[in-house]
């Protein structure tokens, strides 16, 4: 079975401060990691390879120094790495990715499943895995927090707000994968030594996966960004001070101002 897993590397911050100037994150400063969902997707592309053999590939789409995300992952366990960087991908937007990873998988054919994180913790669209599957033409299923695969079909149980839907689709198929599907491992030890001393990342530009120099980066991109900002921050609240009765006299009366009763 071949297991692709599709993994980001983003800056280690849920607190993404964007340059009110260019209307850009800025990275610089802040340490990297891999997306934490995309290593929920790493750990169960793993857990799946011990059950049933096979092979685990992963890819990231970035600048050069994503080629840490991959040796961590490597030294996770996958078998093999990807890097697809070129300067033709700078400025995609989420379909531009999507599409440009897709290239790489239809190249790494044939497949069984695709995982992915159910959402990148920087850009937060969760868009990337769906326009994949879209673009591939193949079944996805989102949100997964746990599944099983057996006679050529994928059985997953879909996280929903008020509880979980249970889906069965035939391979391939694309999954993301949610944090509550399992705790990733650590790299061990000569995990770490294999990576960074013997394994190597490989590197595929727009012409390794075939790809339209036009149709990816910012000229294969439709989003527009018109503006980007960081909401101001809310005004501090008041407190009163007061017996309750007094309390709640002048609470109903600020209410009353507001014309919130
Ligand atoms: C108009 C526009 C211009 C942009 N320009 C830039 C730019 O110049 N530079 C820049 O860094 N970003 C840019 N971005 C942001 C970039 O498009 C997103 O970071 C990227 O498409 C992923 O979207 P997301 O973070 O919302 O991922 P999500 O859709 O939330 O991610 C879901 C999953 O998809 C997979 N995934 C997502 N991205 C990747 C990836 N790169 N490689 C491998 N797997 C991945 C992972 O499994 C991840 O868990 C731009 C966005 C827009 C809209």
């Amino acid at each position: 079975m071949r297991i692709i897993v599709t993994i980001k590397q983003v800056p280690d911050t849920n607190e993404v401060r964007l340059d009110p100037r260019t209307g850009t994150l800025i990275r610089e400063g802040v340490p990297s990691i891999i997306n934490p969902e995309d290593k929920n997707a790493i750990e169960a592309a793993l857990c799946l390879r011990e059950q049933v053999g096979g092979e685990v590939v992963v890819i990231s789409m970035g600048p050069p120094q994503a080629d840490d995300a991959l040796r961590e992952a490597l030294a996770m366990g996958v078998d093999r790495a990807i890097l697809l960087t070129d300067r033709a991908f700078a400025g995609a937007d989420t379909w531009a990715t999507a599409t440009t990873l897709a290239l790489a998988v239809k190249k790494l054919a044939p497949y069984d499943l695709i995982l992915g994180g159910r959402q990148a913790i920087d850009g937060d669209t969760a868009q990337v895995g769906p326009q994949m599957a879209e673009y591939l033409g193949v079944p996805q299923v989102t949100y997964v927090r746990e599944f099983t695969v057996a006679n050529g079909h994928v059985r997953a149980t879909r996280a929903l707000e008020d509880g979980h839907e249970v889906l069965e689709t035939a391979l391939p198929a694309l999954l993301t994968i949610t944090k509550e599907a399992n705790k990733p491992r650590y790299p061990s030890a000569p995990g770490i030594f294999r990576a960074y001393r013997e394994q190597t990342v490989e590197r595929w530009g727009a012409a390794e996966i075939g790809a339209d120099p036009e149709g990816v980066g910012l000229k294969g991109s439709p989003t527009q960004v018109k503006r980007s900002f960081s909401p101001p921050p809310k005004e501090p609240g008041e407190v009163i001070k007061a017996a309750p009765a007094e309390a709640a006299k002048q609470l109903i009366g600020r209410m009353k101002q507001k014309n919130l009763l």
